[in-house]
């Protein structure tokens, strides 16, 4: 499975002008590649392929007729060539009337494609994109790149320039990424897992909830049996469907990325109406475990993975080396006398469900 991850580039004045004269000579290529095709049908009546243009390719460069930088990235100018001239005959086939394959402006030639990421183009460690024949460019990685990356290319769209990482995705069946894992269903933050990646809260939650307060309080306000009621439980509800959307979206992403991630995954064995109805009820309801805890075993057995639940008594109190360290609710890091371990709270809890889990898994 192919997916695509594109990104802004930030090229300066300079980078710019290269950026256009790498494209140019892209597109002098393909033109030139185009032209050859042209004239070996009409004049000898020969169709050429790919290959006889590409070998070519060693010699045109050798002679300083083509600034491409990159070897790969002209190989693939031809494999344009090439898939256009097979649309074209495709269609011809097919009995249709098509207009032979056009000359392309160097206005309207638009992006470079790197065919083996790495080769001629890769993310530097300094977070830039390398371009060869352009140098480093200034990149906003505004998500991760997952997967791993096949092909990218640089393109010039509406006067502003991007970079597409073209990522394979495994099919979720074999995409284990780690064998297991153990959840512990946080206060602070929606999660915490046992390799210490913390899935926060979404931030949207405290404004839905301040919103959903605002709506119900007018609906107290307003007279039973009114209109101006009746109108304000409309907004109530609407609220309220808001904030169920939002959060069920939210918990669909959180769980499906578990179980593309996991193969095995520990988690609490909450008794969850015992404790909402405790001190605990307003954090209990909000992050909605059992809503969430049960999408996850749903998506989990549709994926071929297994959750587990295990018995969190003293997951909050005990030390991974068996030491009990007890803490209050308010204490929010673990510091242990006897082996040294110092790391949050919840981190460990998950390390000890992640224990737990694994005992019961050798036992069975
Ligand atoms: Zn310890």
């Amino acid at each position: 499975m192919r997916k695509t991850f594109k990104y802004r580039l930030y090229p300066t004045g300079k980078q710019v002008q290269a950026l256009c004269g790498q494209l140019g000579e892209a597109c002098r290529l393909y033109n030139g590649a185009l032209q050859e095709r042209r004239d070996a049908y009409q004049y000898a009546g020969i169709s050429l392929s790919y290959y006889d243009q590409a070998k070519q390719l060693k010699d045109i460069r050798a002679e300083g007729d083509c600034e491409l930088a990159n070897f790969s990235c002209s190989q693939d100018v031809l494999r344009r060539v090439e898939k256009t001239f097979q649309a074209f005959f495709g269609r011809v086939k097919r009995g249709e009337t098509p207009g032979y394959p056009r000359f392309k402006s160097r206005w309207r030639y638009d992006s470079l494609t790197f065919p083996s990421y790495g080769d001629g183009c890769r993310l530097r460690e300094n977070g830039k994109l390398y371009v060869q024949g352009v140098g480093e460019i200034k990149v906003k990685l505004h998500r991760v790149v997952e997967g791993r990356t096949k092909t990218v290319t640089v393109k010039r769209e509406g006067g502003r320039w991007y970079v597409c990482f073209s990522v394979e995705v495994a099919d979720l069946a074999d995409s284990i990424l780690y064998e297991d894992i153990g959840i512990d269903l946080g206060l602070s933050s929606f999660a915490v897992l046992s390799d210490g990646t913390v899935i926060e809260n979404p931030r949207w939650y405290r404004r839905a909830q301040a919103k959903l307060r605002i709506a119900q309080r007018r609906v107290a306000r307003r007279k039973r049996g009114s209109k101006g009621r009746r109108k304000a439980v409309v907004l109530l509800q609407r609220a309220h469907a808001h904030v169920r959307n939002t959060r069920r979206d939210f918990q669909h992403q959180t769980a499906r990325w578990l179980v593309e991630r996991y193969s095995v995954i520990f988690v609490e064995d909450l008794n969850i109406k015992g404790m909402a109805r405790g001190m605990l009820a307003k954090s209990v309801s909000d992050a909605a475990w059992g809503g969430f805890l049960q999408l996850l075993r749903d998506k989990a057995a549709e994926a071929g993975r297994v959750v587990l639940g295990v018995n969190p008594s003293g997951t909050s109190q005990t030390c991974t080396c068996g030491t009990p360290v007890p803490k209050t609710l308010s204490q929010r890091w673990h510091e242990c006398g006897a082996c040294g371990l110092s790391l949050a709270r919840d981190h460990v809890s998950a390390l000890l469900i992640r224990g737990l889990g694994r005992s019961l898994v050798s036992l069975t």
